[in-house]
């Protein structure tokens, strides 16, 4: 990735004007003060007279429900731009995986040619977009992940296997796990014997227990969630690629039982959008209450993830990583279940605005501003702390101008007037 500087925030910040999420049914009308990236006083008074001080940035939210920023258990963040890719259904992920090398080469072979880091880039602008601060990348993590100025935050200590199958020797990768980390494989992602038998498989291999993170888990059946719960390892779904590759969801009021479920967004490989339409599909198909949903996308998932930070909520000490969406007048959980991307119109990282509506962005002091780029996606405009342009270019190359669908959403650089209009408000 070129040269790319954010317009990191030194000073401490403050957030005020907005009603805040303090859990999934409570709300109050507070300041926030970020500094150092952290969540340093939170006043019941919407006011900032307080706790402003002369060199304190300060960002007003009101009528915005400010909501911490939401943790995706599961992506992979390199394909971000890919289409769907498989002719379903199968019986497990062996059989897709084996199918879609062969039956859509020229597809992966033209994607790879996207400079990877650009991809990655844009694996992390997906998320952005719907209010993710904290992703879990399944892979390895690449160099451009760990990036001061990458656009979310990625987990960075955890240890991984993809697969029973495609995994290699998952003892040695159990092994080459951090101490106290999460080991995140791919597990019983299908509706054959073989996927429920691979629970018993890493049972078996030793791999199984209280830091086993297992991805999917669609083939688990009672007597599997019993052995789950036993060992104490914990579960990440991805309701909408199940329901695409093997036309089943996962039982909720099964897997339920199991201690802890957090909720994945898979790439767009398999997935029907993005973790907000991933939250929405769940509620409507696999019968989730607002309250269990929004648990599986903040607090859920760090305790899986074993992040530390305080991840997920909004407390003094922790990470200050926000998003907010217009207040109706409703708790964060039953906001969530109407959410989609074009309601998410701030979001911070760390104390940095890293994403703005156009409301939002009228808003800001001039220094917050400066190297947020425009980005339309789908009808939607954002303003985005990305070289979006550059790495939209780049795309373009190889895919073609018009080629470049990000989650399966068209995007481009605002053009015509409304590029006249964003760019004489930002220089
Ligand atoms: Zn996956």
């Amino acid at each position: 990735m070129m040269d790319y500087f954010t317009g990191s925030q030194p000073s401490p910040v403050v957030v005020h004007g907005g009603r805040c999420a303090i859990g999934p049914q409570e709300t109050t009308y507070a300041s926030l003060q970020i500094a150092d990236g952290r969540v340093t006083r939170i006043l019941s008074d919407s006011s900032s007279l307080a706790i402003a001080s002369p060199d304190c940035v300060e960002i007003d939210l009101s009528g915005f429900l400010v909501m911490p920023g939401l943790v995706n258990a599961h992506d992979h963040l390199e394909f971000a731009l890919y289409p769907r890719l498989a002719r379903p259904p199968y019986r497990s992920y062996i059989d897709w995986g084996t199918e879609i090398l062969s039956e859509f080469s020229d597809v992966i072979a033209k994607h790879r040619s996207v400079p990877k880091e650009v991809r990655l880039w844009w694996g992390g602008i997906r998320n952005l977009l719907c209010g993710v601060t904290t992703v879990s990348h399944h892979n390895p993590l690449w160099a451009e992940l760990q990036r001061e100025d990458f656009p979310v935050r990625v987990v960075a200590q955890y240890g991984w296997g993809h697969s029973l199958a495609f995994g290699g020797d998952l003892r040695v990768a159990r092994a080459a796990t951090p101490e106290g980390c999460a080991f995140i494989v791919h597990a019983c992602e299908g509706v054959d014997e073989k996927a429920r038998e691979e629970l018993w498989e890493l049972d078996r291999l030793g791999v199984l227990d209280d830091r086993a993170v297992l991805v999917h888990g669609l083939a688990i059946d009672r007597s599997g969630v019993e052995l789950m719960q036993q060992r104490r390892a914990s579960l990440i779904v991805c309701p909408s690629s199940n329901d695409f590759l093997f036309g089943k969801l996962p039982d909720l009021s099964l897997l339920g039982d199991i201690s802890n479920v957090a909720l994945g967004n898979d790439s767009p490989l398999t997935a029907e959008g993005d973790l907000l339409d991933e939250v929405r599909f769940a509620m409507r198909s696999c019968d989730l209450s607002s309250q269990a949903a929004y648990r599986m996308v903040t607090e859920a998932p760090a305790a899986i993830l074993r992040l530390r930070e305080a991840e997920g909520t909004i407390r003094v000490s922790g990470r200050g990583d926000l998003m907010a969406v217009r207040d109706t007048n409703r708790d964060a959980a039953d906001r969530l279940k109407m959410l989609s991307l074009n309601d998410v119109e701030f979001v911070m990282l760390g104390g940095c605005v890293q994403l703005a509506s156009e409301k939002v962005y009228e808003r800001l002091p001039l220094p917050v501003k400066k190297g947020m780029e425009p980005l339309w996606i789908d009808g939607t405009m954002r303003w985005l702390r990305a070289p979006v342009k550059e790495l939209l270019s780049a795309a373009e190359e190889v895919l073609g101008v018009d080629g470049v669908c990000l989650g399966g959403r068209s995007i481009r650089i605002p053009a015509g007037m409304e590029a006249g209009y964003v760019y004489s408000n930002s220089r």
